[in-house]
């Protein structure tokens, strides 16, 4: 049965959903190792059998930051300043790993986040892997040309 998880940043700007086959607490959890993560001591999840919408309720209120090999953006709220997603976009898809903290049903994802660490990957290595394994993401109301 799919499920369907609502949330959003700290002000509201920027709303999430998260549909997934799966109960929270079965799963996976990911502690992304790489230094951004580390800061933010973020969970994140990513299911390519899952798919998500990030709407920009409030676009101006979108800040995106890119580091290290730029091959996607953290998606950030400029007011709240809530660490919402991490987005790579080709062609005219996207694909995002959420930080689940953002969903309002945080607390039932309870597995222990397990360390990822993708330091060594190269870009090409590291864009296939995302495509294969991240959540495809339908973007509204985002700024063009983002
Ligand atoms: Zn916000």
């Amino acid at each position: 049965m799919e499920r369907l998880h609502k949330g959003a940043c700290h002000c509201g700007a920027i709303a999430v959903e998260l549909r997934t086959p799966r109960a929270p607490a079965e799963q996976v959890i990911g502690a992304c190792q790489c230094s951004f993560c580390r800061k933010h001591n973020a969970r994140t999840f990513s299911d390519p059998k899952s798919s998500a919408t990030l709407t920009a309720r409030e676009p101006e209120q979108l800040q995106l930051y890119a580091f290290g090999l730029s091959t996607s953006e953290v998606v950030i709220c400029r007011r709240c300043g809530v660490y919402v997603a991490m987005l790579m976009t080709d062609q005219g898809e996207a694909w995002t790993t959420l930080n689940i903290d953002v969903l309002d049903e945080r607390a039932a994802f309870t597995r222990p986040a397990e360390p990822r660490d993708f330091s060594a990957e190269a870009v090409e290595g590291r864009i296939a892997r995302r495509k294969a394994r991240w959540i495809p993401t339908k973007l509204v109301g985002w700024p063009a040309g983002r």
